[in-house]
């Protein structure tokens, strides 16, 4: 019997969890094909003469005990001190016990190993720190000062006794549960920051998806709680042992385990096959028979296959299919819109010491501790910074710089995209120093890094992608996986699990997709509490 073969479009984190759950749970032959030259999708990381950046850190963890597994079956969960084995990794309220101490490569001495990291991210606004998630502690209230306090209380008071209705917008949606001035001052410019859209023109549903969670009621509930608490002792230790936020993060970042799963599909006698993007698909009914690609010289050609599973964006994947395409279908799929990423890596002597910061033999002067920072700022446009000093000490080639990424949203076309790399960086580098995280003078390196389509957007003709879902689910043949893929807000472990949902319709014969698109419904947890991305 023919051998049967599975094209799989994409080397990202869905792409190359399919070509991997293809080798070992079928006899199908995967066939990946991807775009760049370069193995990871958004999950890569970037080697920058021996600093190695993200495109925006990736956090390892997932509610998933098999996303887990499989993770760390490519690499093992570091060793562990005496006294940190105690401790649970946990993330979103999911909870898991780390292993025995003493078990587990040390990094120091292998490569192929996930660490276990600490995680702090702050707000940086009024060129303070601020807790996140904002919390209402003395902290905050000190950092606002009295003024604004009252200004803040005199707005939810009044928005309580007569609140906005109905509730048109986002904007809307905020007020209502925040009152004005804290919209103002926390929600407003980081929103329209990362998705270029005034909150007014954003729906209110997109609200109440995604940002559920957080209210001021709980806000308060918390602070209370934690004041309370810190008079009982037992009560205060089982709260700093237990539920410090910790992530797993492989040594060299998530482009380590990106390229390890490749060499292994490679050694399994998968293929990958470098800069081929595919541009065509061509259908018999409602069947998919093979995609049209063009490599990086310019040269065309066709590549058949069994089935198709694909991790390009949906709305790539409708322009290029050949025929029968409805023209609903069509107007949908242009009307989607995705936002646009650069990241300015930035290497430095060291930070200009800021709160938290510390400086020593051993380290960059000023380190602050944290993973990342959100950019509340108004007078600069940088949205978020990466300090990968802290996800991990071997992302840094000398540990005696301090290695930064800066994240601007942005959209492909604007001012900010069309700034060429040098000034850009130089950009970048100007706004840092002038909110005061760093001196210009101790700027040693730069590289910028365009991610195009980083955020599939939930405007735009989202709202009617149900139109394309149902179409494309029509071809039995073809499998969409992943983010861009799925046009959804999907992290990596739900990128896995969708491409692994989707192999085992391919296992057992299945031409539903229902399995597939059920990953992630859960909406509370795919996002942080007040609606920024992870
Ligand atoms: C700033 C940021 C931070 C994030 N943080 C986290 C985090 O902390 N934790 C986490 O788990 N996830 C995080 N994610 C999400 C994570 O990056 C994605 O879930 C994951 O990369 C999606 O995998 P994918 O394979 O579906 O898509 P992608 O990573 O986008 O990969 C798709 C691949 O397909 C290729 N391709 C596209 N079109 C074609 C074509 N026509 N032909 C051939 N190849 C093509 C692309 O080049 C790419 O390599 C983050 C994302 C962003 C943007």
């Amino acid at each position: 019997m023919a051998e049967k073969t599975a094209l799989i479009i994409g080397a990202g984190p869905a792409g190359l969890t399919a070509a991997y759950e293809l080798l070992e749970n079928t006899s199908v032959r995967p066939i990946v094909l991807e775009a760049t030259s370069e193995i990871g999708g958004i999950a890569r990381t970037v080697d920058y003469k021996g600093n190695r950046i993200d495109i925006g850190g990736h956090r390892f963890f997932s509610k998933s005990d098999r996303v887990m597994d499989w993770w760390l079956r490519f690499l093992p969960l570091q060793r562990l001190e005496d006294g940190q084995a105690d401790l649970a990794l946990s993330y979103r309220g999911a909870r898991r016990d780390l292993a025995a101490p003493g078990e587990g490569p040390d990094p120091d001495e292998t490569d192929l190993v996930m660490l276990v990291r600490n995680r702090l991210s702050r707000i940086f606004f009024l060129r303070r720190f601020f807790d996140y998630p904002i919390s209402l502690n003395l902290n905050t209230m000190a950092n606002l000062g009295p003024v604004r306090l009252a200004r803040i209380g005199a707005s939810l008071a009044r928005i309580r006794l007569a609140p906005i209705r109905p509730e048109r917008s986002l904007e809307d949606f905020l007020i209502n549960r925040f009152g004005r001035e804290l919209y103002l001052t926390f929600f407003k410019d980081y929103t329209e920051k990362v998705w270029g859209v005034p909150c007014d023109r954003i729906s209110p549903e997109w609200g109440a998806q995604r940002i559920k969670g957080l209210s001021l009621t709980r806000a308060v509930w918390h602070a209370a709680r934690r004041l309370v608490r810190r008079d009982g002792s037992i009560a205060q230790k089982s709260v700093e042992t237990s539920l410090i936020d910790r992530f797993l993060y492989p040594k060299f970042g998530p482009g380590q385990l990106w390229e390890h799963v490749a060499g292994q599909i490679r050694q399994r006698g998968g293929e990958i096959r470098m800069g081929q993007t595919v541009e065509r698909l061509f259908t018999d009914g409602r069947r998919i028979t093979a995609v049209g690609v063009r490599d990086a010289a310019g040269q065309e050609g066709r590549v058949t296959a069994d089935w198709f599973l694909s991790s390009m964006p949906v709305q790539d994947l409708v322009r290029g299919l050949d025929a029968g395409v409805p023209a609903e279908v069509r107007e949908v799929a242009e009307g989607l819109m995705y936002r646009d990423f650069i990241t300015v890596g930035l290497l430095l002597r060291g930070l200009r010491v800021v709160a938290g910061g510390r400086s020593g033999p051993s380290g960059p002067p000023g380190l602050i501790p944290d993973n990342w920072i959100y950019i509340q700022e108004r007078d600069v446009r940088v949205g978020r910074l990466q300090v990968f000093n802290n996800w991990s000490p071997y992302m840094v080639a000398d540990p005696r710089t301090c290695w930064l990424g800066l994240e601007y949203f942005c959209q492909i076309g604007d001012d900010l995209w069309s700034l060429s790399d040098g000034p850009f960086a130089d950009f970048a580098a100007d706004e840092l120093a002038k909110i005061g995280i760093i001196d210009r003078r101790d700027v040693l390196d730069a590289v910028v890094i365009r991610q195009p389509k980083t955020y599939p957007a939930y405007f735009g003709s989202y709202d009617r992608f149900d139109v394309v879902r149902r179409f494309l689910d029509g071809f039995e043949n073809l499998f969409l996986i992943g983010r861009n893929g799925m046009h959804r807000y999907n992290n990596q472990d739900h990128s896995i699990l969708t491409a692994m949902a989707a192999v085992e319709n391919i296992r057992d014969g299945r031409g539903r997709k229902d399995n597939i698109w059920d990953v992630n419904v859960e909406q509370e947890y795919h996002e942080e509490r007040d609606g920024r991305k992870s």
